[in-house]
C-alpha cells in the first residue's frame, strides 16, 4: 500500500484542491465564521444531514442561541424542538450536554485540545479534528464519508479494505495529503469535493481537479470505489396511533389540544413527543397491542373509533404504514405519562416529524372519521 500512496505528489495534489476550492467553495452560511460554536453546530447538524435541509435548521438555531452559553441554558425541550424534523435526537441531546460542559469547565470556549474536545458529549474523531482544524487551524485530517469516498477512488482501495485496513489507510493517506498550513481549508474542499464532485453515483470525473493521479478514473470505473456495505432492508411495519383531542379555551380563545407521550415504541424517538403508539406486523396486531399499551399509559375506559385514516412514513429502516384512530377519555382523563399540546403550537414542540404529519393529516377531522392517505 504504501507504495502505491508514494506514487502521488501530496503537494501538487493539495495544491490543485485548494485551487479549486477557492473556485467553486459554496457560499454556505457555516463558511462565513470561524466562531468555534457555530463551526461546532453545523458539523454535528451535517452529520446524517443533507446540506440544503441543515441549512435553515442552523439559522433558526443560531438565531434562538447565539452562543454556547445560551444554548447551555436553554431547556432541553427548546433545543428538540428546533432540531425536530432533523432526526438522530440522541445529536440534539448530546449538544446541550456538551454545551452545558463547555459553559462549565471551559468558559464558555469550545476547547482546543483533540483529546479534550473528544472528551466531550456526542464529538468524536471526526468533529473533533473539523471543528478543530477549521475553527483554530489544528492540523488534523477530518475523515467523513464524502472524503473517504475521495480518497478510496484516488488510491483505488481494494474491497478488501472495507473490512481489513480500510479506515487506517485512509487515515494515513490522509494525514500524508493534509496541508499543516490550511487544514481546515483543506478539509472543507475534500468534503465539498466529495459532495459535488465525486459523487457517490456519476462522479464528475471531467470537473475534478484531482482527476491526473486518481487511480479510479484510470481504471474507469470509479463507482466501483469504495465497496458498499450490504445495507439492512427495508421492513414493513404497521404502527396504530391514538388520536386523542380535547377542546378548550384559553382568555377566550378556542384551542384544540391532543394527548402526547414521550417515545413511540423500541427506543425510537425516545427524546419527541408522539401520539400514543404501538408496532405489529399487521393492522390488527398493532391495534391491539396499542390498546394494551395505552392500558399502562393512559386512564382506564378509553372509547375507541374506527381508524380516521392511513399514512405511510419511514423511519430509518422501517417502512411504516399508520392507522390514526380516534379515541376519547373519560371525564377528567390525562395527566400521567401523557401530556396535552396545542395542535396550533406543535410546529415549535419537542415533537416528531410523524407526530406533525399525523396531527396536519387529522387537522380538523378529530370525531368525525373521514378516510385520508398520504
Ligand atoms: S477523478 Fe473522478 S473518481 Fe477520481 S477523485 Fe475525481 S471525481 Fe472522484
Amino acid at each position: 500500500m504504501s507504495s502505491v500512496m508514494m506514487n502521488r505528489p501530496p503537494v501538487a495534489i493539495r495544491r490543485a484542491l485548494l485551487a479549486w476550492f477557492r473556485r467553486h467553495a459554496r457560499p454556505l452560511p457555516w463558511r462565513k465564521t470561524k466562531d468555534p460554536y457555530a463551526v461546532w453546530i453545523s458539523e454535528v447538524m451535517l452529520q446524517q444531514t443533507a446540506i440544503s435541509t441543515a441549512i435553515p435548521y442552523y439559522e433558526r438555531f443560531l438565531r434562538a442561541f447565539p452562543t454556547v452559553e445560551r444554548l447551555a441554558a436553554a431547556p432541553l425541550e427548546q433545543v428538540l424542538g428546533l432540531w425536530s424534523g432533523l432526526g438522530y435526537y440522541r445529536r440534539a441531546h448530546s449538544l446541550h450536554e456538551a454545551a452545558q460542559r463547555i459553559a462549565n469547565e471551559y468558559g464558555g470556549r469550545f476547547p482546543r485540545d483533540y483529546e479534550a474536545a473528544k472528551l466531550l458529549p456526542g464529538i468524536g474523531p471526526y468533529t473533533a479534528s473539523a471543528v478543530l482544524s477549521i475553527a483554530y487551524g489544528v492540523p488534523r485530517a477530518a475523515l467523513d464519508g464524502n472524503v473517504g469516498r475521495v480518497i478510496a477512488r484516488l488510491l483505488a482501495l481494494p474491497p478488501s479494505f472495507r473490512e481489513t485496513g480500510f479506515r487506517t489507510a485512509l487515515r494515513n493517506e490522509l494525514e500524508r495529503l493534509l496541508s499543516r498550513r490550511r487544514p481546515g481549508e483543506f478539509n472543507q474542499a475534500l468534503m465539498e469535493l466529495g459532495q459535488s464532485v465525486c459523487r457517490p453515483r456519476a462522479p464528475r470525473c471531467h470537473a475534478c481537479p484531482l482527476r491526473s493521479w486518481c487511480a479510479a478514473y484510470k481504471e474507469g470505473c470509479p463507482e466501483r470505489y469504495p465497496a458498499s456495505r450490504p445495507r439492512r432492508a427495508m421492513e414493513t411495519q404497521y404502527l396504530a396511533a391514538a388520536w386523542i383531542t380535547r377542546d378548550r379555551r384559553v382568555d377566550g380563545t378556542p384551542i384544540q389540544e391532543a394527548l402526547l407521550v414521550r417515545g413511540l415504541e423500541e427506543g425510537l424517538l425516545d427524546e419527541l413527543w408522539n401520539f400514543p403508539g404501538a408496532f405489529g406486523r399487521s393492522r390488527a396486531e398493532a391495534l391491539r397491542r396499542l390498546k394494551g399499551r395505552s392500558a399502562e399509559l393512559l386512564p382506564a375506559g378509553i372509547c375507541w373509533s374506527r381508524p380516521a385514516g392511513e399514512l405511510h412514513h419511514g423511519i430509518t429502516y422501517r417502512s411504516l404504514i399508520v392507522h390514526v384512530y380516534p379515541a376519547t377519555l373519560p371525564a377528567g382523563g390525562g395527566g400521567g405519562a401523557a401530556r396535552w399540546f396545542d395542535l396550533s403550537q406543535l410546529g415549535n414542540a419537542a415533537v416528531s416529524q410523524l407526530t406533525r404529519k399525523i396531527a396536519a393529516a387529522m387537522s380538523g377531522k378529530s370525531g368525525a372519521p373521514t378516510r385520508f392517505t398520504m
